[in-house]
């Protein structure tokens, strides 16, 4: 499985596509080795990124049937569950990545360290961007008869002002940045030359985002703090300390069930981890930042929280790439993500060969198309115009019942949509008309259509798509699927996905709450135990399970490791 660098693909010398560049067909024409003598009359199989979608493709896709090839500038895979961890030494970087090379090996595939800039859906060419030897970066174009987006996503910025004064926590170079500042901001502060308010505002840790990785993020630190820093910082003092968590809805671990949302605060309360629940951050300044929250009048009040760190983990947001692609296919219309059909492929894309997977897509499940099909019918049986109809709040129920019986993992969306009828019935004539109800669906569209940003969802995709790969070549062995046609093979061979919910769990500090499959429980010491199994169990190889035991068993014995390189 030989590396191929871009200067190689540079001397290639077929060019074209529309920026004419030189094309990476090598790849394929030039393994003539015995063992990959077929390689030449297998379907090109590229899949762009290297984290939970994609390496679950990789692990069950049939190597016989596809030649593969791994676009990623990333050349590992970060298991980010307990990447919260590795930010304050409870863990090693290192025991949470696994190395892509052996991944793209089983599947006797090709790796290339190079960013996807563009398609060419029309040429299937994906347009690559690489370090080339001297610093510069090269540009390439990839051929593939069946390609695989799963280029995940980035941080959301929400428009906030002032977010280059805050750390994210998406990557591994997050991490051992925030480990690097954590650590600065400790020595800075035991320096007999900071003053009494400067070492406050350097201990000031501020948490932007309530979900699972602020939370987890901030229990670690908490514990951090607590554990090792009052032990080895003697001019540190623990009411010297502070830990805020800024959350802009009602409660934190908001998608958790209700009683495990409220442990956890209760949990961050006996802490002294501050919680600031319905609180909307304006702008991040270098020393502070400012939020704004209603006080018991409900008028809007500017605060502020001198700090001397910032995490922004507030959900997620499509990458440059992921926007392009989007920008460039008319049909897709939503902002947050690429939308799939329910066979993953991606919708407006030509010829049905692109798929997208995990953070970066979202599955229509053409709900709305549904509740308007219901109400036409509604409006005809009733003997009317389904434009001039007025649609009462019972009318809705009866079609939103219809609809939850075809679409049972559509009920919560629904009932949301039950709250929104009644807030949007702006005159208060208990109605709405058929104009007013296509506004709303809109509206809420994407939020019927999005599953979670998990890597749950993202395995599950990974593995689904590749079954159903694996498939699709042996009812059309040597598929070129731009030359014979196949009718819709995705639909013939295989089932629509279907997002099963394996439940949630979180790190609170000493304490871990578990929402899983409809059980909710939470806890100490025994429950961080089977938190800390279940990730064990889940991590991807022996190698990085041994390497956990070890970070676990030398945490123990000498605790975290407190320096910055
Ligand atoms: P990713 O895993 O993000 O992988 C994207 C890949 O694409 C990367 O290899 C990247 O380098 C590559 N890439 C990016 N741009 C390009 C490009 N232009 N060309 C080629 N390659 C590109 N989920 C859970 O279910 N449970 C948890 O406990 C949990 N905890 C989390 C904790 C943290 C700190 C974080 C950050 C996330 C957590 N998540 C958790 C969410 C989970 O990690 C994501 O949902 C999951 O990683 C999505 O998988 P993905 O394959 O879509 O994208």
């Amino acid at each position: 499985n030989e590396d191929v660098s871009v200067s190689e693909v540079a001397l290639n010398p077929r060019r074209g596509g529309p920026k004419n560049l030189p094309i990476a067909e090598h790849l394929i024409d030039d393994d003539d080795s015995p063992s990959k003598k077929n390689q030449k009359h297998k379907p090109k199989l590229v899949i762009l990124g290297t984290g939970w979608g994609a390496v679950s493709l990789l692990k069950n896709i049939d190597p016989d049937e596809y030649h593969v090839t791994v676009v990623s500038p990333s050349n590992h895979f970060l298991f980010t569950p307990m990447l919260p961890s590795a930010t304050v030494g409870t863990l090693d970087l290192r025991s949470l990545v696994e190395p892509i090379r052996p991944i793209v090996a089983r599947v006797d595939g090709h790796f290339l360290k190079a960013m996807a800039q563009d398609i060419e859906f029309s040429e299937k060419l994906v347009e690559c961007t690489a370090v080339g030897p001297n610093g510069e970066n090269q540009s390439f174009y990839l051929p593939y008869d069946k390609l695989v987006v799963a280029v995940g996503s980035v941080s959301n910025p929400h428009g906030v002002k002032g977010l280059d004064n805050c750390h994210f926590l998406k990557d591994t170079n997050d991490a051992r940045l925030i480990r690097n500042t954590v650590i600065r901001n400790l020595e800075t502060a035991s320096l007999p030359t900071t003053t009494d308010e400067e070492r406050k505002r350097l201990l000031s840790f501020v948490i932007c985002g309530g979900g699972p990785t602020g939370v987890e993020f901030a229990a670690e630190l908490y514990d951090m703090l607590n554990e090792d820093v009052v032990k080895f910082f003697p001019k540190i003092l623990r009411c010297e300390i502070s830990v805020h968590l800024v959350q802009s809805r009602g409660h934190i671990l908001n998608t958790y069930d209700e009683t495990l949302s409220r442990y956890a605060e209760a949990r961050f309360a006996h802490d002294s981890v501050d919680v600031q629940t319905n609180a909307r951050v304006k702008e991040v300044k270098p020393d502070r930042i400012l939020f704004s929250q209603k006080d018991e009048q409900g008028k809007d009040i500017v605060k502020e929280i001198p700090m001397g760190f910032c995490l922004w983990s507030t959900g997620v947001a499509q990458t440059e790439f992921s926007r392009r692609l989007a920008d460039k296919i008319e049909v897709q219309k939503n902002k947050h993500a690429l939308e799939t059909d329910t066979h993953l492929r991606l919708i407006g894309a030509p010829l049905g060969d692109v798929y997208a997977i995990g953070d970066c897509s979202t599955v229509q499940n053409n709900v709305s198309d549904h509740i308007v099909t219901f109400l036409r019918t509604l409006a005809w049986e009733k003997g009317k115009n389904p434009e001039d109809m007025q649609i009462t709040f019972s009318d809705w129920r009866s079609v939103a019942k219809k609809v939850r019986q075809r679409f049972p993992q559509a009920a919560d969306h629904l009932r949301r949509l039950d709250r929104l009828f009644q807030q949007y019935d702006k005159d208060k004539s208990g109605t709405l008309d058929f104009g007013e109800l296509r506004e709303l669906l809109i509206q809420i569209d994407s939020k019927l259509t999005s599953l979670p940003a998990t890597a749950q969802r993202a395995h599950q995709q990974g593995t689904y798509l590749a079954k159903k790969l694996n498939r699709m070549a042996q009812v059309a062995p040597g598929m070129q699927l731009n030359q014979v046609d196949y009718g819709d093979l995705d639909e013939s061979v295989y089932k629509a996905f279907e997002y099963h919910n394996l439940g949630s769990l979180a790190y609170v500090g000493n304490a871990a709450v578990f929402d899983i499959g409809g059980m909710n429980f939470a806890g100490g010491l025994m429950a961080v135990y089977l938190w800390r199994s279940i990730y064990f169990a889940q991590s991807v190889s022996f190698r990085t399970r041994f390497m956990l035991a070890m970070d676990w068993t030398k945490r123990g014995l000498f605790g975290r490791d407190l320096m910055n390189f």
